[in-house]
C-alpha cells in the first residue's frame, strides 16, 4: 500500500542498469521493455534486489488481446515468483524510453481493468512508480511513488 512513510529504496547499480533499457529503446523507435522488479520489505522501506526482463521489445503500448488473460497471467507470475523466489514484493515494470513519466492510456486502462496494483515507469533518466487503487472508490485513487536511489 502506497503511503507517505513508505519509502521505495533502489541501488544505484540497479537503477542504471534499468534506466539504461529506457535509453536503448529511445535509440532503437522508443521500442518498450517490460518486467518484474523484486523487492525486500524492511518495516516500512521496500529495497529493490533485482528484476528480470520478460518481454522482447515491442514498438508501443499493446492492448491486450485478452484482459481475462493478462490479469489471470499477472496474479499466476506473482504468486509463482513469491513462493518459488521467495520475495516479498514483486512490481511489474515498463519502460517509457521517449521520457514520459505518466501513465500512457493503455497503462491506465490496465489497472482499471485490475483494479489496484502498482505499475513501474522506467525513463531514460528516472523511475516511478503508480500505485492505483478503485477497489473501494468511484474515482482510482493514483500515487504516485518515488524510488530513491542508495550506494550499497
Ligand atoms: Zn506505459
Amino acid at each position: 500500500m502506497a503511503s507517505i512513510d513508505f519509502r521505495y529504496l533502489i541501488p544505484e547499480a540497479i537503477f542504471v542498469e534499468l534506466t539504461q533499457l529506457a535509453k536503448d529503446g529511445h535509440k532503437d523507435k522508443n521500442r518498450i521493455v517490460a518486467g518484474w522488479m523484486f523487492a525486500d520489505r524492511k518495516n516500512n522501506f521496500a529495497i529493490i534486489n533485482g528484476y528480470d526482463v520478460t518481454k522482447d521489445p515491442a514498438d508501443s503500448h499493446v492492448r491486450p488481446k485478452s484482459w481475462m488473460r493478462m490479469k489471470k497471467h499477472k496474479l499466476y507470475y506473482m504468486r509463482k515468483l513469491k513462493e518459488e523466489r521467495n520475495i516479498d514484493i514483486i512490481y511489474q515494470f515498463h519502460t517509457h524510453p521517449n521520457g514520459k513519466e505518466n501513465l500512457h492510456e493503455v497503462d491506465l486502462k490496465i489497472l482499471n481493468y485490475l483494479t489496484t496494483g502498482v505499475m513501474v515507469v522506467i525513463t531514460p533518466d528516472n523511475i516511478v512508480g503508480w500505485y492505483f487503487d478503485k477497489r473501494e472508490t468511484k474515482k482510482a485513487i493514483i500515487d504516485k511513488m518515488i524510488f530513491e536511489i542508495i550506494n550499497e
